[in-house]
């Protein structure tokens, strides 16, 4: 028997933990990220063996591999089987290049494979431990059972986790979710999605950076006036969020991949989870020739792989590909730790990692918003393949690393969110009305409801505190 999986926090200052706690918490007390501390490994068999399988299937395969100990896996296979209810479609562009489209889920980004997850783990826990309570507390002969464990979860959104977590978690009890997104730097439609569902949803726009409302929400974990709200984070900061994200990686490459050939997956990257997915799926076993960290102009990481200096950038740079607006990604302090270093959360590099390794493994570019414009309105024009910019972002960056390789690989480029999100940018480059899919159809008329904060954190934790 494998032994059991337990987190560690990045910082080195926090007990293990088990997957639940470090589910239910989110964040490390230490204000670090936990990260397992043995990766599983899938061999190449069974990798190869999911070539047949369904997503959901898959789905349970890689992540029992770290839930065994904790979840049945015939609960493990219920939660797979109903969050995963919609579409994966891998499209032949040219050649051995591939787009994986992310953006069939309810939301239409790919946020939905990890909130649709996390949210029905998270409610998993509770409701066992709201049971065992009411066993517990039934065997005193207590009647009046009134108590029940409940969470408030803090999501800070660049315009698309915020949405996907609201919809997962909406209308559930014992969950409420506040959710905070950069006031001016989300697109009408991805703030109607937040605005529009009321109940246990409730949303703050902030008057500030994407980077602004990641800091109030991890100030706010760290707070322990604010313990009494049991709060956790629906962030990347949260493992529960990245468990899900190594999957889709081993359903492409099964699903396209000859046995043992290596691959590379351009990954458009803000706060790098995605691609902490990616490389999580590397280690347990995944033949991946490259990563590629396709950035927009927020460069701060192909800055680091090229100098070693690491400088977030702030405030960060506005660009078409919003949700990738992020000047200091959280996960690199996970990246990092991956290949050795240990970064901590303010950015501050205390252990350099091996940066050539790190280089071996990713390919990190910036790409200019007037390249972003361009190139959905070339691979429209080549190909009639509709991108939203950040998908663009993304096979820019393929595209220049193939050049450089001068090769051609099997290559998936992940589209992240679906073009009916960005309507009138898209209609303006290609001309194309782009018809909305059914998740987004009629909110244009739906009732709004949110309050504008300033980017201040007493001001948000007094908000809470009278909420909640
Ligand atoms: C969140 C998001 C990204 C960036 O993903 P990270 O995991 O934060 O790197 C890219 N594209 C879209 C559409 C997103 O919503």
């Amino acid at each position: 028997m494998a032994q059991i999986i337990k987190y560690y926090s990045t910082n080195h200052n926090s007990e293990f933990v088990n997957f639940r706690e470090a589910l239910l918490q989110g964040q490390a007390p230490d204000k670090g990220l936990y990260l397992p501390d043995r990766i599983p490994k899938i061999s190449l068999k069974t990798i190869v063996s999911m070539k047949t399988l369904s997503y959901p299937e898959i789905a349970f395969i890689v992540t029992n591999e770290f839930l065994r100990d904790e979840i049945p896996e015939d609960d493990l296979k219920k939660i797979t089987k109903e969050a995963y209810d919609f579409d994966i479609p891998l499209e032949n562009v040219i050649g051995k290049i591939y787009i994986m489209r992310l953006d069939q889920g309810p939301t239409a980004s790919f946020k939905d494979f990890a909130a649709r997850m996390m949210t029905r783990l998270i409610e998993y826990f509770i409701k066992k431990e709201n049971k065992n309570l009411l066993i517990s507390e039934r065997s005193e002969e207590s009647r009046f059972c009134e108590r029940s464990e409940q969470v408030l979860i803090l999501v800070a959104t660049s315009g698309d986790t915020g949405s996907a977590v609201a919809n997962a978690f909406y209308n559930l009890k014992n969950i409420k979710v506040v959710v905070l997104f950069p006031g001016k730097e989300v697109s009408e439609r991805q703030r109607k999605q937040m605005t529009t569902l009321g109940k246990n949803i409730t949303v703050l726009a902030v008057n500030g950076k994407f980077d602004d409302c990641q800091a109030m929400v991890k100030q706010a974990f760290a707070d322990p006036e604010l313990s009494y709200l049991n709060l956790s984070s629906a962030n990347s900061i949260n493992f529960g969020r990245l468990l899900p994200q190594i999957v889709y990686y081993f359903y492409a490459y099964s699903k396209l991949a000859k046995k043992g050939e290596e691959v590379i997956f351009s990954v458009p990257s803000g706060n790098f989870g995605n691609l902490m997915g990616g490389l999580i799926a590397k280690k347990m076993g995944l033949p991946v020739y490259k990563f590629i960290a396709a950035v927009n102009e927020n460069d701060e990481f192909p800055k680091f792989l090229e100098t070693k200096n690491y400088i977030p950038i702030k405030p960060s740079k506005v660009c078409p590909s919003s949700a990738m607006n992020v000047g200091h990604p959280s996960n690199l302090a996970r990246l990092i730790n991956l290949y050795g270093g240990q970064m901590d959360e303010k950015g501050k590099i205390n252990k350099m990692p091996d940066v050539d390794l790190i280089k071996k493994d990713i390919f990190s570019v910036s790409i200019s918003n007037d390249e972003t414009i361009k190139t959905i309105k070339k691979v429209y024009d080549r190909y009639k393949v509709v991108l939203e910019p950040h998908g663009a972002v993304g096979w820019t960056a393929l595209e220049s690393f193939l050049l450089k390789e001068g090769k051609s690989f099997l290559s998936v480029c992940l589209e992240t969110a679906h073009p009916a999100k960005f309507p009138e940018e898209i209609e303006e480059i290609i001309g194309l009305k782009i018809k909305s899919p059914k998740s987004l159809s009629g909110i244009e008329n739906k009732k709004e409801d949110f309050k504008t904060i300033p980017a201040d954190y007493q001001e948000f934790k007094t908000f809470l505190e009278n909420k909640f």
